[in-house]
């Protein structure tokens, strides 16, 4: 592995880093997870896009620069370096986007991709049902074809809707075939949330931010286009936008090296405590670990090697350095902390939820054993 960065390379770093620096908003926004925050942020990511730094690697034509995974990364470090604000866009642009590349139609790209980059259109995930989180493949919300209407009838619930009460789309998966294998009857649709018969009812997370949804559909009609992939495989499509999820894009190791250096200018601020230097170092060790681990995986994907249930690993790793990371900072900040710093008492609760999200680390385990280490399933 070549870890130096060419000419052209840091060349595009100083660029982000300029206009980063000079464009972030002075003083932070309130929570993405609010009404309020969720506007605020699309503000600020409009003018991402008015710069061309919201989709650095997309092709132009959909808002991007065509630049190389090595460039995203730079990117990535130089945007959580600066402390600019949370993508709420990014279950769209992290998550989707990837599937959208990979399965969608060229009419759907040209439909969906250049709305999505520029913050005019925003996506939640919609996996989860009152009764199926990890076991996906047991949803019940169901897809029905409707031959006279030309298109599909979408009915049922899905719950812990990420920013579900704010954004105009949502993907998800649906059951289409009732009477085929759990994994195998799937369809994958693009929905409008204003679509006739979906009732959004946002609702509070632990810390009292409107954070999640509940979406129900009652016999909503969607048209033949807003199925992504192949009618009823829409497991692996749903498989290849998790993977993304847990994998390189949603959490790149910017995020974690800026979260650690924080943490040490903490550790010193409140003097610096001997007994709890280990922990610190281990703490930034682990951060540049990652990002080594990263820099593997693209060199892995600019090879041509496809993803695979590796990114399991990477998803156990980054949400519980992300718990150290907090957990330290909460112990450096005493047992005040919750009053003594917002930032870091917020981000605390919200590291709490990364071994659930993206699929619960008991589940991401399972995935390593069977799937990585071929461990029998009993
Ligand atoms: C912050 C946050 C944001 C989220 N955003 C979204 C979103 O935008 N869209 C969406 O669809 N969902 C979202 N979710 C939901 C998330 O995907 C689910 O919470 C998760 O998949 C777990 O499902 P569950 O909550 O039903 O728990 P359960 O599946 O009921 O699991 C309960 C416990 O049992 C364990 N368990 C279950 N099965 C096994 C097994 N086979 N082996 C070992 N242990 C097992 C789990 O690990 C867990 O500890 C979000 C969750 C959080 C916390």
């Amino acid at each position: 592995m070549d870890l130096t960065f060419s000419d052209a390379e840091e060349a595009f770093r100083t660029e982000c880093r300029s206009w980063l620096e000079a464009n972030v908003p002075e003083s932070p926004l309130p929570s993405g997870d609010t009404r309020e925050g969720f506007a605020a942020h699309l503000e600020w990511e409009r003018a991402l896009f008015g710069a061309r730094l919201a989709v650095v690697s997309w092709p132009t034509e959909y808002g991007g620069r065509g630049a190389s995974l090595w460039e995203w990364l730079i990117f990535e470090e130089e945007y959580y370096r600066v402390g600019a604000p949370q993508r709420v866009t990014q279950n769209g642009i992290f998550l989707l986007a990837p599937s959208l590349f990979e399965f969608g139609t060229q009419d759907q790209r040209n439909r969906y991709l250049l709305p999505m980059a520029a913050g005019t259109e925003t996506w939640c995930q919609g996996w989860s049902e009152p009764d199926a989180g990890s076991d996906l493949a047991g949803i019940q919300s169901r897809a029905t074809r409707d031959e006279a209407a030309g298109g599909w009838r979408l009915s049922g619930q899905k719950t812990w809707t990420t920013r579900g009460a704010f954004c105009t789309h949502l993907f998800g998966l649906f059951r289409s075939d009732p009477d085929a294998e759990r994994h195998r009857g799937l369809t994958y649709f693009l929905v409008p949330l204003d679509a006739a018969g979906i009732t959004v009812r946002g609702f509070g997370r632990l810390d009292g931010d409107e954070g999640f949804a509940e979406v129900f559909f009652d016999d909503t009609l969607v048209v033949d286009d807003a199925v992504l992939g192949e009618v009823h495989q829409g497991w692996s499509v749903a498989m290849a936008t998790a993977g993304s999820e847990r994998g390189l894009t949603l959490r790149s190791p910017g995020r974690f090296l800026a979260t650690a250096r924080r943490l040490v200018d903490l550790w010193r601020e409140h003097g610096a405590d001997p007994l709890l230097a280990d922990e610190v170092t281990r703490a930034v060790i682990d951060a540049e670990a990652y990002q080594l681990q990263t820099l593997a995986a693209v060199t892995r994907l600019a090879r041509g090697e496809q993803p695979g249930a590796d990114a399991s690993l990477t998803k156990v790793f980054w949400s519980e350095l992300d718990v150290r990371l907090h957990e330290l900072a909460v112990r450096i900040l005493g047992p005040d902390a919750e009053r003594a710093d917002e930032a870091w008492a917020k981000g605390y609760q919200f590291a709490l939820a990364g071994p659930v999200y993206a699929g619960t680390n008991e589940i991401q385990r399972n995935v390593i054993a069977e799937r990585v280490l071929g461990l029998p399933r009993r």
